[in-house]
């Protein structure tokens, strides 16, 4: 055989990854199909689906040389992935913050995916990095930052934590044999990914202060402005305080203005992780909660949360542009002082990425088809959703309520006539979890076993308030005659 008739031969198999038209119509039909069968049963779907087997069966679709058919993959897509575990995309699902899914993004990504735009860097996709940009620059206007602030749309918030304390450590010059006397605040009830960020940045030997916190969970700033006299009257070297806006546990808000006048008068760097709170700016009259935001040194916010956008989006805001851009460019040394100069700056030089997904489509296209209108109907809802749950509850004969829900999280428990509440509560959480129509999560504070009520969903309404606190009753009726 000629390389010729080999190489004909590659291409009519290679051909095979090009489907014509007639073979993508039939695709298209069957996903559209699919989906809109998911979307249109989603009021009967369970919020969490129990299986013995949780999806095992999906292994004998393991990768082979042969072509498997659609209509078979999307069965096995169903029957292992779908009606599986949590259901995040129902309105039953209360356990934890992310979940959701708008339809739009669904097709920003499609055409994202079709046209596959370099979006890492300017030069090779200017529009894709200018609709990218003006996303970001909208995101720093909300926050109140000055214009010439810059972001990063991310996978999700851990990753955009993640970029700020870098950003952070590069700012303060911390090398390696600075680590152990430089000093970093936060509370117990800071994100996880925020320790995690802290490891990965190659900073686990920083010194690591947990602040007190005060009853309704956040920060105190006396006692941080106290850790960091003390600190600094030991010659150590405090440069990053955290404070959240919303903590995933309970929704509490740190006092951010007093903290940022901490952050200026002693300069450390001020990280604000508002990837759950931060888009409850876009509801009236929560403005004076934000006050001091914009002060940040950043900000990490979390569309794929309570922009209510499915998974793989999150952004970090950086007030100073240079200072990102110092942290994260690469080989363009020569480029540093043209920052300015370059009419967008590109996400591969102020991220840890280079070819990435072109997120901005999916954020894009929700947000100019439906408007901000509904958006900011919609957090308000849930607010005001969360408050009516908190109210009914407290006044339920024997349940006690945790702190006032700030934003849309509130805990309860139900403290039963005997015997030992964290055990009688553990109990009720698998018997609500078991049920499945509603998902709610639980938390440890202090030693005392919550549970948890998340309310970020866009497709919670009225109606699953009510059910839910009819199967709360319904699960301690049943606990308690037993
Ligand atoms: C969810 C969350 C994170 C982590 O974000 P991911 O998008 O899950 O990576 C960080 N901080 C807070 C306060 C969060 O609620």
């Amino acid at each position: 055989m000629t390389m010729i008739d080999k190489i004909k031969e590659l291409e009519k198999t290679s051909q095979l990854l090009d489907p014509g038209q007639d073979q993508r119509d039939q695709w298209n039909s069957e996903v559209l199909d699919y989906a809109n069968t998911f979307i249109n049963t989603l009021d009967t779907s369970k919020a969490f689906y129990h299986s013995e087997e949780n999806g095992k069966s999906l292994y004998k679709l393991d990768i082979t040389e042969e072509a498997t058919d659609l209509t078979s993959l999307l069965e096995s897509t169903k029957a292992n992935i779908d009606l599986v575990g949590i259901n995040p995309a129902s309105n039953g699902h209360m356990g934890y913050i992310p979940g959701g899914g708008l339809y739009p993004s669904a097709l920003g990504d499609y055409i994202a995916a079709i046209s596959n735009r370099y979006a890492g860097a300017f030069f090779t996709a200017p529009g894709a990095v200018r609709l990218e940009n003006m996303l970001i620059r909208w995101m720093c206007r909300l926050m109140g930052y000055p214009e010439n602030a810059i972001g990063n749309l991310t996978s999700g918030g851990s990753i955009a934590n993640l970029i700020a304390i870098v950003t952070a450590r590069e700012a303060y010059g911390i090398k390696a044999r600075d680590i152990e006397n430089s000093v970093i605040y936060l509370s117990e009830q800071a994100h996880h990914s925020i320790q995690k960020a802290i490891r990965i940045a190659g900073l686990s030997e920083v010194q690591l202060r947990y602040i007190p916190l005060d009853k309704g969970l956040r920060l105190s700033v006396t006692e941080l402005e106290k850790a960091i006299l003390s600190d600094k009257e030991k010659g150590l070297k405090p440069f990053f305080i955290n404070a959240s806006f919303g903590t995933t546990n309970t929704g509490a808000i740190d006092p951010i203005d007093p903290i940022a006048a901490i952050a200026e008068k002693y300069n450390l760097w001020f990280h604000v992780d508002a990837a759950y709170g931060g888009f409850f700016k876009l509801v009236a009259g929560m403005d004076p909660k934000f006050r001091g935001i914009e002060k940040a040194d950043s900000i990490t916010l979390d569309p794929h949360k309570t922009l209510f956008l499915p998974f793989g989006t999150g952004c970090i805001l950086i007030k100073n542009k240079e200072k990102l851009f110092k942290a994260f460019h690469y080989l363009a040394d020569y480029m540093q002082d043209t920052v300015d100069a370059i009419e967008e700056v590109s996400p591969a030089d102020i991220s840890p990425e280079l070819t990435k997904h072109f997120r901005g489509m999916r954020l894009w296209l929700p947000l100019k088809l439906f408007g901000l209108k509904p958006f900011r109907a919609a957090l308000q809802e849930k607010l005001l959703l969360t408050r009516y749950f908190y109210d009914k509850i407290k006044q339920t004969e024997g349940f006690e309520v945790g702190p006032e829900p700030e934003l849309s999280v509130a805990m309860f428990r139900y403290i039963p006539s005997g015997g030992d509440a964290n055990e009688f509560n553990k109990k009720l959480i698998r018997a609500i979890q078991t049920d499945g129509r509603i998902f709610l999560s639980s938390t440890t504070v202090d030693g005392i076993f919550w549970i948890r009520v998340a309310v970020v969903i866009f497709r919670i309404h009225l109606e699953q308030m009510d059910l839910l606190l009819r199967i709360i009753q319904e699960k301690v009726d049943e606990l308690s005659d037993k």
